[in-house]
């Protein structure tokens, strides 16, 4: 009998897998990898600092050093490298962001999150930075094909993977357990991504999946950090230059288009000053939230079934402190924040499907 039966093997149910062994749980992770997979198309990065009014990302303080710790401890469990802290620079929009960051530099606020503040061009590329810019810390990217990949190996040696389709009609519920075919288990996880849209047991939740292109190219010197406004640059562990990404809240399929591309080549000319070449472009759907909070929690009506996902554009920065905070729930029955359970959506689950 197992513990857990995790559904997906995305970034979600792969560090929810590692969370759960850690505490001596015995689980089975079924993943049917043909299915969109956000994880495999994500590059990975991870920002304090984002969006155009460079705010401060939701609960910062409490993600990222949960990040700084989790990554490279991964890493040593699986024996494989995949954490890459080389920063952002992220170059000023205006002049006057010069003084307002140096002031920033002084607050305990943003310093965690500052390397340093420059105020003239840098020179290892031709980007559009007259006023100079901002060199991030605790900042960077993971592979998470990478990842992915080593700890599948784990779970496969461990007996614990299987690379099959889950259908929830097979979901069987006794007095003791539930199972599924020949598997027993005592809960489930539900780490399905955009599937969970059409679940019987979550669609009801307010997804907003976004979809979101990323195409690579080559430059004739690849960049040593993460170059970001309007646009990321990033010099990829595999040799590509990534650049990325769209938000299409309205598409038709999972394909890269040619508008996605030209809509990349835009911002790209906003940021670069060099000529490059493109040498592909992928696509996938995150799956995004109405509140941007993930869905973490029971399920109103059944205590074996939980849902872990709505980790949208932050997957890489989210899912290490909230699958801490998951597990604590389960095995130690610490109370999970409103803000992340999904119980702050319990008045939407419709009153034909209650018990
Ligand atoms: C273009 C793009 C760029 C992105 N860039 C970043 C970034 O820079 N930084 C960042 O943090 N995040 C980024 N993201 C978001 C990131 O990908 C997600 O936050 C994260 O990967 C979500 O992981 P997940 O495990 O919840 O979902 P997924 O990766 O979608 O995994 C779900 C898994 O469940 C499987 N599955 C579903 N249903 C079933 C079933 N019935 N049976 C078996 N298996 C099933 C799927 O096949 C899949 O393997 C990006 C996303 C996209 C599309």
């Amino acid at each position: 009998m197992y513990d857990y039966l995790i559904i997906g093997h995305g970034l979600a149910g792969a560090i929810i897998s590692q969370r759960l062994l850690e505490r001596g749980q015995k689980i089975m992770v079924l993943d049917q990898p043909d299915s969109n997979h956000s994880s495999v198309v994500a590059a990975g990065l991870f920002n304090p600092i984002t969006g155009r009014k460079m705010f401060k990302t939701w609960n910062a303080d409490s993600l990222f050093p949960e990040v700084i710790k989790f990554y490279p401890r991964l890493e040593q469990i699986l024996g494989a490298k995949f954490f890459h802290p080389i920063g952002i620079y992220r170059p000023y929009a205006a002049i006057e962001d010069q003084n307002d960051w140096e002031a920033k530099r002084s607050d305990p606020k943003f310093n965690p999150y500052i390397d340093r503040t420059s105020t003239s061009r840098i020179t290892s590329h031709k980007l559009n930075d007259p006023s100079g810019g901002l060199f991030l810390k605790q900042a960077g990217y993971v592979n998470i094909v990478k990842l992915l990949n080593a700890n599948k190996k784990l779970l496969i040696d461990k007996g614990s993977y299987q690379e099959i389709m889950f259908y929830e009609k097979d979901l069987m519920f006794h007095k003791e357990h539930l199972s599924f075919g020949d598997l027993k288990f005592k809960k489930i996880i539900f780490c399905n991504g955009i599937m969970a849209q059409k679940s019987q047991w979550f669609s009801w939740l307010p997804f907003h999946p976004v979809k979101g292109e990323i195409m690579d190219i080559e430059l004739d010197r690849r960049p040593e950090t993460i170059y970001n406004r309007g646009v990321f640059i990033l010099p990829f562990d595999d040799q590509s230059v990534r650049v990325g990404s769209t938000y299409q809240k309205n598409f038709e399929n999972l394909e890269p288009t040619e508008a996605g591309e030209n809509e990349l080549k835009e911002k790209l000319s906003g940021l670069l000053n060099e000529a490059y070449t493109i040498k592909g472009s992928r696509a996938g759907i995150r799956p995004a939230t109405k509140d941007r909070r993930p869905f973490i929690g029971k399920h109103p009506d059944n205590e074996h079934i939980y849902v872990f996902n709505g980790f949208g554009s932050k997957g890489v920065s989210l899912i290490p402190q909230c699958s801490k905070l998951l597990t604590a729930h389960l095995l130690d029955g610490a109370a999970l924040d409103t803000e992340i359970s999904i119980s702050r959506y319990y008045s939407n689950y419709p009153t034909e499907l209650k018990k």
